[in-house]
């Protein structure tokens, strides 16, 4: 099966994985979310990861890798703590997924920065 949803650390643009459902991508971010900032994958690769963080993007590539890339959603982590933004073309049912997720116990630390989403992040 072709992987249609891949996530990259925009921050150092270290590629993570390709998940063949946006669920798959999400549900990894999700565990993600549960990680601490200094364990792996989380742990950022440069020698400053103890002041550095994770910008991990979820993108849809369903129209064709380096097409129309389309941010579906980015866990960013860090010491001050994790947070969710909701990509910029999310269509209302993966802003719906994104807010379940974000919203879970598991992610209770977790502020959800949807419908925020800020050009200069
Ligand atoms: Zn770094």
């Amino acid at each position: 099966m072709v992987a249609m949803f891949f996530i990259i650390d925009d921050d150092h643009q270290d590629m993570l994985g390709e998940y063949t459902s946006l669920d798959f991508g999400l549900a990894e971010l999700y565990r993600l979310a549960g990680i601490p900032y200094d364990e792996d994958p989380n742990r950022a690769p440069c020698t400053s990861w103890a002041g550095c963080g994770r910008a991990w993007t979820l993108y849809d590539d369903r129209v064709g890798r380096g097409v129309d890339l389309r941010v579906v959603a980015t866990l960013t982590t860090s010491q001050s703590g994790h947070e969710w933004s909701v990509g910029p073309d999310a269509v209302p049912s993966e802003v719906d997924a994104i807010d379940a997720r974000a919203r879970s116990r598991r992610a209770r630390r977790i502020r959800l920065a949807a419908k925020h989403w800020s050009a200069d992040h």
